[in-house]
């Protein structure tokens, strides 16, 4: 069904890529300049996408500004229908974005059908949740007065997303800021535009009026900037790396605009010795290599009791040798390609800075070479790393875990907080009055005790410190995208 995207040259010549054009207004926009998109799994051109220029973005702008009066008038209930029907669409072409994930991504099929799913999920969510938002009229009993405490939607949102989950990520930006009367332009990583682009056209199929939702695709110094740079967004969400959430937070002071943003991550994990860590190994291998590490709550530190490390460190590499990687389309793939060139010669780098201050690579530590070509690398484990090691203290966005033991609670404790980051962390212990009080002292805006699993819509999501500002999901998630005002009525 892509192809009613209009793929500009396809119909013209054959042998030309395709083109994907921006989706401003309602329509598919062609600009003046485009970039090749890289297969990870084969590192070959498959498609081309266009680079929006300022004229692009003025205008996707200018369309989510004149479509924003209506849209907020419109009744909570319309808006809902229309998103759930948005989520049924995405639903019915799971095949067509599960496969597109796969090329402009490098996620295994079985994980990109996943996200996809979730996608929808999510969509769902929070177009239910929002007919929940209210505001207050407090008790204060003064005569013939009322004070009433509403909600507003901000306005219109720039929503910026990164390569790792392209579909999911969006959504859980445009979703809760259309659900309550915002609206959205996008821009998503310059790598993954498809499936935002293809987005923004099923919204149109499902009903959404023009200009409510659009998508100028290119790169971010560029596009990204342009974005940020305009006075028109009275929001920007934003996941992506603390170094660009800083410098988006800086420009927006400008306007003392509202910035949530989803940054980086180095999530901990503690094991203690009274853990049922045997049954847990498999699952915290998953959770740290789950797509090729590209994924911020993963685990990308652990901490063990010095009287088990031994055994759970041969077991956690005996789990991790027997990760199949391999081209994301092949069904037998665990690791799929990392996302890109620049991400991979990134690892490469990290992997030999901690090698030179003295960490010890026991597993990986290269480049995986397939005959396939593509961006892959081995799924790596490292040993002696201490503290004052940049791998110990830098995000690590790729297939790589530091494994260290501990002989007092407390230091793991310490090391575990010893990041700038705070976005997730995880606890194993049998000991649930430990637990309770550990993860009081995590610095982590979400801890996972005894158990690995993904944020649930209903809970907010989202990190203290570096990993960034507000949260995202659930009511509060929605919250976000408006405002408090307060009306003082006299009668
Ligand atoms: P990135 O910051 O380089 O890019 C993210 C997005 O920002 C892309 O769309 C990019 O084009 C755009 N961008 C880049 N420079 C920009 C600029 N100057 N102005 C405006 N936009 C700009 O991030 P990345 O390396 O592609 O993605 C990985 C990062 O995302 C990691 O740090 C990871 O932890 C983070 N992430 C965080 C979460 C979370 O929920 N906290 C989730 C996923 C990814």
């Amino acid at each position: 069904m892509l192809e009613c995207i209009m793929p500009k040259n396809a119909t013209e010549q054959a042998s030309s890529p395709t083109v994907h054009p921006c989706w401003i207004d309602g329509q598919a926009v062609y600009g003046d300049t485009t970039y090749p998109l890289i297969n990870p799994s084969t590192g070959r051109s498959f498609a081309q996408a266009t680079m929006a220029d300022a004229t692009l973005v003025d205008s996707a702008l200018a369309a989510a500004q004149s479509s924003f009066p209506n849209w907020r008038a419109a009744s909570a209930a319309f808006r809902t229908d229309l998103l759930c029907a948005l989520a049924n669409l995405i639903r019915e072409h799971q095949a067509w974005f599960a496969k597109t994930l796969c090329d402009e991504v490098g996620k295994p099929i079985g994980a990109a059908r996943d996200e996809v799913s979730n996608a929808a999920h999510l969509m769902d969510y929070f177009a239910q949740e929002s007919l929940r938002l209210s505001g207050r009229i407090p008790l204060l009993g003064y005569p013939r007065e009322q004070v009433m405490i509403v909600r507003e939607p901000v306005g219109v949102v720039a929503a910026i997303t990164p390569y790792n989950y392209p579909l999911s990520t969006l959504v859980c930006k445009m979703a809760p800021a259309l659900a309550v009367g915002c609206t959205v332009v996008a821009k998503p990583d310059e790598h993954t535009p498809i499936t935002a682009i293809r987005l923004a056209q099923l919204a149109s199929e499902a009903g959404l009026p023009n200009g409510v939702f659009s998508v100028v695709t290119g790169f971010g110094p560029e596009t990204g900037r342009l974005l940020v740079e305009h006075p028109t967004p009275r929001l920007i969400a934003f996941t992506g790396s603390t170094e660009v959430g800083k410098e988006i937070q800086a420009v927006s002071a400008r306007w003392v605009r509202k910035v949530v943003s989803e940054l980086g991550g180095h999530c901990p994990a503690i094991v203690c010795a009274d853990a049922p860590w045997r049954e847990l190994v498999s699952s915290m291998v998953c959770q740290s290599f789950r797509n090729c590490g590209q994924y911020c709550y993963r685990i990308s530190r652990i901490y063990v009791d010095r009287q088990i490390y031994d055994e759970f460190l041969t077991e956690f590499m005996a789990a991790t040798g027997r990760l199949r990687v391999g081209p994301a389309p092949d069904p037998e793939t665990d690791l799929g390609p990392m996302n890109n060139a620049m991400a991979l010669s990134h690892l490469q780098n990290q992997i030999a800075q901690a090698r030179a201050e003295g960490a010890r690579v026991r597993l990986g530590g290269a480049p995986a070479d397939l005959p396939s070509g593509g961006f892959y690398y081995l799924p790596t484990v490292l040993t002696d790393v201490t503290p004052e090691m940049r791998i110990a203290r830098e995000e690590v966005f790729g297939p790589a875990v530091v494994i260290s033991p501990f002989a007092d609670p407390r230091t793991a404790i310490e090391e575990a907080n010893g990041s700038p980051y705070g976005l997730g962390a995880y606890l194993f212990t049998a000991d649930l009055a430990r637990a309770m009080e550990w993860a009081g002292q995590l610095e982590a805006g979400s801890v996972w005790v005894n158990r690995i699993h993904q944020a649930y819509p209903e809970a907010p999501f989202g990190g203290m410190k570096e990993s960034g500002l507000g949260r995202e999901k659930s009511r509060f998630g929605i919250e976000e995208y408006t405002e408090l005002k307060t009306i003082y009525l006299s009668y």
